[in-house]
């Protein structure tokens, strides 16, 4: 704080805090960030992590809750907490090359993108960065976003796109009206119309047909019954992330 080199140690509670011997201000380790306000020890923080990024499909509250011996109170703070520093590492994403785009809900009877319209879901674009793989076809995705979004209209996705798309993209989407805005922030646009809307048989949007399954059973096999509302941007960054 003051540039002084000197400190002395002491303990208050579980916390170990330093103190400057030129101007006496108090600070811990844990300063700053996101364990800061928490009486949680680290260690629980540290296992928290570990589980919740090891496991494919997420892990609820109330498993944290047991596996870690705390409160589901605190497993639900603590939870929320890393969700959140997630969605802040995710939020400024850009993906490039090729990247399949298209719209999709999440809640109601059922999350996918189908039932475009569809009343009480949350919209979210998805969208999947693929690079061409040597031996032909594509590859995995590389990284992906999804982003709840209050509509579909053109003026939506054009904001959408000029933050979530490099400049240098091809972006595939389907017939979708307000991809055609999108597109037109991005070098190249790639549309595929099909009549009837088939487009879970193309292989060009094979992964955009593939994450939202994913998606579902993460959400419906950890976080019964949260407020889809409230804590979709949440849920979604933890997924993308
Ligand atoms: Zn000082």
């Amino acid at each position: 704080q003051c540039g002084h080199d000197h400190c002395t140690v002491f303990r208050r509670g579980q916390q170990r805090l330093y103190q400057c011997s030129g101007c006496h201000h108090q600070t811990s380790l844990r300063v700053g960030t996101l364990f800061q306000a928490s009486k949680l020890p680290l260690t629980t923080w540290f296992l928290a992590i570990y589980l919740i990024t090891q496991a494919k499909n997420g892990v609820s509250a109330l498993e944290l809750m047991r596996s870690l011996g705390i409160s589901w109170r605190a497993a639900w703070r603590l939870k929320h907490k890393l969700l959140r520093a997630m969605q802040e590492r995710e939020a400024d994403r850009v993906l490039r090359g090729r990247v399949e785009v298209d719209d999709a809900y999440l809640g109601g009877a059922r999350s996918g993108n189908r039932g475009r319209g569809a009343a009480g879901k949350r919209p979210f674009v998805i969208a999947v960065e693929t690079r061409p793989n040597p031996e032909g076809g594509l590859s995995p995705p590389v990284y992906v976003r999804f982003d709840p979004l209050p509509d579909f209209r053109q003026t939506t996705l054009a904001h959408w796109a000029e933050r979530a798309l490099d400049v240098d993209t091809l972006m595939v989407s389907d017939g979708l009206a307000g991809f055609l805005a999108a597109g037109a922030q991005v070098t190249y646009h790639q549309r595929v119309v099909v009549h009837p809307r088939k487009s879970s048989e193309l292989d060009c949007f094979h992964w955009i047909n593939t994450l939202p399954g994913n998606l579902k059973n993460s959400i419906r096999g950890t976080c019964h019954g949260f407020k889809v509302r409230k804590y979709a941007a949440r849920y979604l960054a933890e997924a993308q992330y």
